[in-house]
């Protein structure tokens, strides 16, 4: 099945460049440089206490954000191998995808956005997206020319998944297919549809280790109920762990399969010769019908299940609070800041803020947080 490089894949000697001119690396290509640059910056490293579904000090063997974007990275290379796509571009995309995410979760980003807009309206609110790359782009400060990592417009363009019409207008390059509506890369659509492959099944599996779902209810799922008969069938006593294991695994592979044929099967209709044509092609990177479905069916599944669970909604209220009140103290009083993070305009102050509380991991906001409420 593996390709060799295709014509429609990004070529690194082809790439539209970095913001900022740089020579040429040697003895790695463009994409190494920028994956290596993702795994040696700070953001990187402050993934591994942010929270994936499960709160960092909950138990040892959840997912965090570091871990999430290591197996989308594993997918999202076997995904560009069979493929004949650029593994180094597609790696990079999935080790950066979540630089900006906030403490806590999808709970933690949906409360700073609102608090930006309801605060700081001016200062035009919070995309963990559009937070990746500013990260990349802005925030990391690592080198001694630039500010940011000065990735290629490659790997930026996949780590700018989606994005408002009003941000895009002030992206320039990267925002353009927001506002022409056109495709990224292969390799970006790849990555993006690797990290749902690993979500969905990594929070079975930790939903399953928490107790918060069981697996009689997974059975409900046409997905679930398939790869558990089949494991059940070839080891019918097996136990509860290696069970699970087997079943996650092989829908994994399912999945990455069903998306390889199909992608090819795409690409063998559209022949694009060129990442350009990609770009300008209707998204080539998709499941079938039928497992589009499942993986829908699936989603839902979690979504109501899991991640609407009553405990971990306790958490996510939590999680709500300490941001909200981390982000309103700081607005109202600039001097509870250090100088990195104070400024001098009112809606470059409210931005400081979210980059300041999205920076932050799970334990370091709510330390932060007792320290500036609780009278001790
Ligand atoms: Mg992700």
């Amino acid at each position: 099945m593996m390709l060799a490089p295709a014509s429609y894949a990004c070529h690194p000697q082809q790439t539209r460049g970095r913001r900022h001119a740089e020579a040429a690396p040697i003895g790695r290509n463009q994409f190494q440089r920028d994956r290596d640059r993702i795994i040696h910056c700070n953001a990187f490293r402050l993934l591994e206490y942010k929270t994936q579904v499960f709160i960092n000090h909950e138990g040892d063997l959840f997912r965090t954000r570091l871990t999430h974007s290591i197996e989308v990275a594993q997918i999202a290379r076997t995904l560009a191998r069979n493929l004949g796509l650029h593994e180094d571009l597609t790696e990079a995309i999935s080790l950066a995808h979540d630089l900006g995410h906030t403490p806590f979760g999808h709970a933690g980003q949906d409360e700073l956005n609102a608090c930006m807009r309801e605060l700081a309206p001016k200062a035009g609110g919070f995309e963990h997206n559009l937070q990746s790359l500013r990260v990349v782009d802005e925030l990391e400060e690592r080198y001694a020319a630039f500010n940011g990592l000065n990735l290629c417009f490659e790997t930026r363009e996949g780590i700018l998944k989606h994005c408002s019409v009003k941000h895009a207008r002030l992206l320039g390059d990267v925002g353009e297919r927001f506002l022409n509506k056109t495709q990224p890369s292969l390799e970006a659509q790849i990555a993006n549809l690797a990290d749902e492959i690993a979500y969905n099944n990594h929070d079975i599996d930790d939903g399953l280790r928490s107790g918060l779902i069981t697996i009689e209810q997974l059975q409900m799922l046409e997905i679930f109920a398939t790869h558990h008969a089949n494991v059940k069938r070839r080891y019918p006593s097996l136990e509860k762990r290696r069970l699970v294991a087997e079943i996650i695994r092989s829908m994994i592979n399912t999945l990455v399969l069903d998306l390889t044929e199909t992608t090819l099967a795409n690409i063998g209709v559209h022949k694009p010769d060129s990442a350009d044509a990609v770009r300008a092609a209707p998204p080539l990177a998709s499941f079938s019908a039928s497992m589009r479905r499942q993986a829908d069916a699936l989603k839902s599944f979690l979504l109501e299940n899991l991640y609407r669970h009553y405990r971990v909604m306790r958490m996510t209220t939590k999680a709500r609070i300490i941001v909200r009140e981390l982000f309103t103290a700081f607005l109202e009083d600039p001097r509870l800041l250090g100088d990195d993070y104070r400024r001098d305009d009112e809606v470059a102050q409210a931005r400081a803020i979210a980059d300041y509380i999205a920076g932050m991991t799970d334990r370091y906001a709510i330390r932060e947080h007792r320290q500036l409420f609780r009278m001790e």
